[in-house]
């Protein structure tokens, strides 16, 4: 029995890599030396998996920005506004797909099936492939070369990077595995010659939803493979969920093939159990949760092991993470400062290879030899389940009656929205923005300086003071009718909850590679969620003390607190978004109680939540509507609830997003408007609605005409009445000379559309 990895994080134990790339890019850093330091961390990565004892470590998965990236430049396909002539492609024009350049607009980039890690999108319209270089080769020879590792290639394969690429239609798809196929063959072809062995082809769209058309295409695609390249044996592997249909893909033509034993909801290992597995193929049996940040029960790793032993011989197992741990942080021996029982159940990318080792090493030589490792693990686990900060009375009080937990205003829609007219009467299209102003280098620089311990307490809340002081200013003079506080007192709009609420936990050093050169670190939701003292209330109220129009409080919603943030693995995730829904409902009852009548509770994290299967989709839904429901339906009829997205892909849950029974709703829509103009010619969507007049990622100002022009399309499909006017997302990337500039040409397109839309409505 063996130990495998799939992947490693690429970003170095101190964000080397980042750092390496931003100096680059900047100029700081020369291409040989760039180059040297590169190498330097591939090869840490390497010898870290190396010394932990891993068997088979995968070669190829470490990249200059992002692997989808890295086969689309392997196989020459370069969108032509780069200039591209064919041939190996150069640094600048790599990056240049990445990040753009003053010629050509960056590539797209979107999330990794479920992940919050972004793939750059390869765009095939006028690409001609080829196979530029044979990058895997020259990662193979390296690894044997430099660390005498016998390492695994790792590629993407033909159908994932096809259904993840854009610019074809769906009548041109064979024709582009026809002319990917001999590249993919090209690439085993010279990699058996240098005597690899075994190459890891990744399939993930095998555990999406498919249709039957799909599974005969992977089948033709891997009879062609290993048709054309029969010496290099092939270990296909899939993550994320369980396989779709089990029984087609493991009578693929391949040498082994690799499931998720973790995310797949127990089917995976009922297939096994139900259809048995190939006599001749090697199972890869991700046992270790790739994406997790925590220890694992490893008695019951060995209990489903010895389940899958009655399917497989031992000597046909190779024991691996569900994925690649790509999505977790390197190392957790630097989190000294967490309290000691959440430290020790930590583990990390590190941690997770010596646990493969570990559970290889029961499975050779058995449980006994490693009993001794397993009872400190059990020891671990048990220490923080037992801690005092995963069982907080009050909450599990709370969560004991859960199922009578109000989810229902009291009042229908019609009746909240008459006493909220009466409340504040506001004019025909009301304006307002999304929640954050400018964080501009004062800002953030004061926080530093407040962090640091250079500033009191007293003096960051007063300048933080001074900031919602000025900004309430700035939108009386420009006539906005519904304020914000400005958010200037937070970093992110995640971790300033966590900070506050009782049962989160943040590390030194987790960070995760979101897109390119940019990390983040996650917070960790370890304990019983809970709110001991109120978090929004000083400032809300304070910028409502300046003005007599509505300040609207500004919350994050449940969903989106729990989908970026790491979450114990204990309890459920809609268990724990009802913890963080009882929590937030407490905060929303203090700001009414303030006096505060609009709140707002964002979400923009809502739908890249959704599970991989369709038939999942709705199960979470609903628990996850009923989460935002329960942090925001006790509220009084006259108290008005709003709620912001950051994505228009609505078609699929427009029900969920009506069911969330917000009394109004802003959207991100300038970059595809017509598509979300559709969804309102399709569904009708009763409340108030305010879909995003310009978009914020830019500082171009657009003038009032052209926002006037969104707002008229708008209005084709939605009552004037119902309509909102705002911008599409918060404003804290821009400069406050873009964000008054633009406001004001919102209010004039505005004044405009109200004269025109005044008899309608
Ligand atoms: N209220 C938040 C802000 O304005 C919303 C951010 C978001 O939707 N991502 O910054
Ligand atoms: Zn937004």
């Amino acid at each position: 029995m063996f130990s495998g990895n799939l992947g490693y994080p690429r970003i170095g134990r101190n964000r080397e890599w980042k750092k390496a790339l931003e100096r680059y890019w900047a100029g700081q850093l020369e291409e040989g030396a760039f180059h040297a330091e590169l190498k330097t961390i591939r090869l840490g990565n390497l010898k870290a998996q190396q010394e932990r004892g891993i068997d088979v470590i995968p070669v190829g998965d470490f990249t200059y920005y992002d692997h989808i990236l890295d086969l689309s430049a392997m196989f020459g396909l370069i969108p032509a506004r780069f200039g591209y002539a064919g041939g190996e492609v150069d640094q600048a024009t790599y990056y240049a797909v990445a990040r753009g350049n003053r010629e050509a607009a960056a590539s797209e980039m979107t999330k990794w099936f479920n992940t919050n890690y972004h793939y750059i999108v390869p765009e095939l319209a006028d690409a001609n492939p080829d196979l530029t270089r044979n990058r895997l080769l020259d990662a193979y020879r390296e690894a044997k070369s430099e660390l005498g590792i016998e390492g695994r290639p790792v590629l993407v394969g033909p159908y994932t990077f096809l259904k993840l690429s854009k610019g074809y239609a769906p009548n041109e798809l064979d024709g582009w595995i026809d002319r990917l196929l001999p590249l993919y063959a090209q690439v085993l072809r010279e990699l058996a010659a240098e005597g690899v062995a075994w190459v890891q082809v990744d399939e993930p769209i095998l555990a999406t939803t498919l249709a039957e058309e799909d599974l005969a295409r992977v089948a033709r695609i891997y009879e062609t493979l290993t048709r054309e390249v029969p010496d290099v044996k092939l270990m296909l592997q899939t993550y994320f969920e369980s396989v779709d249909a089990y029984e087609a893909v493991v009578s693929l033509p391949v040498h082994g093939i690799g499931l998720d034993f973790v995310h797949d909801g127990g089917r995976n290992l009922a297939a096994v159990r139900r259809h048995g597995f190939p006599s001749d193929k090697v199972l890869g049996a991700g046992l270790i949760d790739g994406r997790s940040i925590w220890k694992a029960d490893l008695q019951e790793k060995l209990i489903a092991l010895t389940a899958l032993r009655e399917w497989v011989s031992a000597d046909r197992i190779l024991i691996q993470p569900s994925s690649s741990l790509l999505h977790v942080p390197v190392s957790a021996a630097q989190e000294r400062a967490l309290q000691p029982e959440l430290r020790d159940a930590l583990a990390f990318a590190d941690e997770k290879l010596e646990e493969l080792a570990l559970l290889a090493k029961a499975g050779r030589s058995g449980t006994e030899s490693v009993a001794a490792e397993l009872s400190e693990a059990a020891r671990r686990r048990r220490a923080l389940a037992e801690s005092p900060s995963r069982q907080r009375p009050r909450v599990q009080a709370e969560m004991a009656k859960l199922s009578a937990q109000p989810d229902v205003r009291a009042d229908a829609f019609p009746v909240r929205r008459e006493a909220q007219r009466r409340r504040w009467n506001l004019p025909l299209l009301p304006t307002t923005t999304i929640g954050s102003f400018p964080q501009t280098p004062e800002v953030r620089g004061a926080r530093q300086k407040w962090r640091k311990g250079e500033w009191s307490n007293e003096a960051y809340e007063t300048f933080v003071k001074e900031q919602i002081r000025e900004w309430i200013d700035i939108q009386t003079e420009l006539g906005i009718d519904v304020f914000v506080h400005g958010e200037f007192e937070r970093n992110d709009m995640v971790e300033f909850f966590g900070e506050k609420l009782e049962g989160f936990a943040f590390t030194a050093n987790g960070w995760v590679q979101s897109y390119g050169s940019r990390c983040v670190k996650p917070p960790i939701i370890y304990g019983d969620v809970e709110l001991t003292a109120p978090m929004t209330v000083a400032e809300t109220v304070y910028a409502q003390s300046l003005t007599s129009k509505p300040v609207k409080g500004m919350l994050t919603g449940p969903i989106t607190i729990l989908n970026w943030s790491f979450v114990r693995d204990d309890k459920t995730r809609e268990e724990v978004a009802y913890q963080i829904a009882l929590a937030l409902r407490e905060e929303v009852k203090a700001l009414e109680e303030a006096g505060i009548g609009m709140i707002q509770v964002d979400e923009p994290a809502i739908r890249e939540g959704l599970p991989l299967k369709r038939e999942q989709w709705q199960p979470y839904l609903d628990w996850a509507v009923r989460a935002f429901r329960i942090s925001t339906a006790t509220v009084r009829s006259e108290t008005q609830i709003h709620t912001h997205m950051c994505y228009s892909e609505f078609h699929d849950i427009i029900d969920a997003i009506s069911a969330l029974d917000a009394d109004v709703i802003s959207i991100e829509t300038s970059r595809s408007h017509g598509e979300l103009i559709s969804v309102f010619e399709d569904h009708t969507y009763d409340k108030g609605i305010g879909l995003g007049v310009y978009d914020i990622h830019s500082p171009r100002v657009p003038d009032a005409g052209e926002m006037c022009g969104m707002i008229d399309r708008a209005l084709r499909v939605l009552d004037p009445a119902q309509f909102w006017i705002n911008p599409d997302c918060g404003l804290k990337t821009r400069k406050a000379e873009e964000t008054i500039a633009a406001l004001r040409h919102m209010v004039e397109a505005t004044e405009r559309a109200r004269e025109r839309y005044a008899v309608q409505a």
